[in-house]
């Protein structure tokens, strides 16, 4: 990055969770993997840990398979338990392409997996982790939480509970938090800053209902953003004015529901 932008952007956060879903890696509306999608990411993120901040990645696995699909379907052969470990294996797939992804521009990192798998990834010990991030490697967390019938987004929130991450940046396709679907109407409202009672109340597509409660009882900010605009994972860890931030209501309790200006 040029000295001027260097200087222009800061970290704001010494540590985050950044949460790509398996999606991010493949072309859009595409399955598998694109490593020149992986390879974009993966710059982006570079420029963002070059900041200085420390970053553990979670990486999903839709774009290969997720449990649900195989929720309830009596007759199928493969059980929805099976199909959620399944998915978790899913995620390891992926983070190994983005390790080698981040290690091939020059970045130094460590797939830490939730399940065992020695031989592919370390396991994840809590303190390992923390280490690896202080030594300025990044850390790609695979295998979600290691338990079935969650997600990755409830991996993102733990993790970033457990490695004291100030906060969830979550890199999707979208802008951020909107009132409706912005595809179905176009009127949609942009919100800028939301409380957590707020989105769940509202029900707003954010996050998974256990990952929202997770960082609402401990406080854990979250922020929705566009990945797909260059330069905003930067943006995000700086602190910049981009997408949609999620965090306790206001000091007096007050409810915080600001739409984009
Ligand atoms: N999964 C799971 N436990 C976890 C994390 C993930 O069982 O802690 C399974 C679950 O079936 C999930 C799939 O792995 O659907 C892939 O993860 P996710 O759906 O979060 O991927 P994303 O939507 O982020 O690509």
């Amino acid at each position: 990055m040029p000295e001027e932008s260097a200087e222009k952007h800061r970290p704001q956060y010494k540590r985050v969770i950044l949460k790509l879903s398996g999606e991010s890696l493949a072309h859009a509306g595409e399955r598998g993997i694109s490593m020149d999608e992986v390879t974009v990411i993966a710059k982006q993120v570079k420029q963002a840990h070059e900041l200085g901040c420390q970053i553990a990645l979670v990486v999903g696995g839709g774009n290969i398979l997720r449990g649900a699909q195989f929720k309830g379907s009596s007759g199928e052969l493969i059980q929805e338990a099976t199909a959620h470990y399944m998915g978790m294996l899913a995620t390891v797939i992926n983070a190994l392409a983005m390790q080698d992804a981040l290690e091939s521009i020059g970045c130094a990192t460590r797939v830490m997996s939730a399940i065992k798998m020695d031989g592919v990834a370390e396991s994840f010990i809590r303190r390992r982790a923390i280490r690896h991030l202080e030594k300025g490697r990044i850390v790609i967390l695979a295998a979600g939480t290691g338990a079935p019938y969650v997600t990755t987004d409830t991996a993102a929130a733990n993790r970033g509970l457990e490695l004291d991450a100030d906060i969830v940046l979550k890199a999707t396709r979208v802008d951020g938090v909107y009132s409706e679907d912005p595809e179905k109407n176009p009127h949609a409202i942009l919100y800028r800053e939301l409380d957590y009672d707020t989105v769940m109340e509202k029900n707003l597509k954010v996050m998974d209902s256990t990952a929202i409660a997770q960082c609402r009882t401990h406080q854990l900010p979250i922020l929705i953003f566009n990945f797909k605009k260059d330069g905003n994972i930067v943006k995000a860890v700086s602190g910049q004015k981009v997408g949609t931030r999620i965090s306790p209501r206001s000091a007096s309790g007050e409810r915080i529901l600001i739409n984009a200006t």
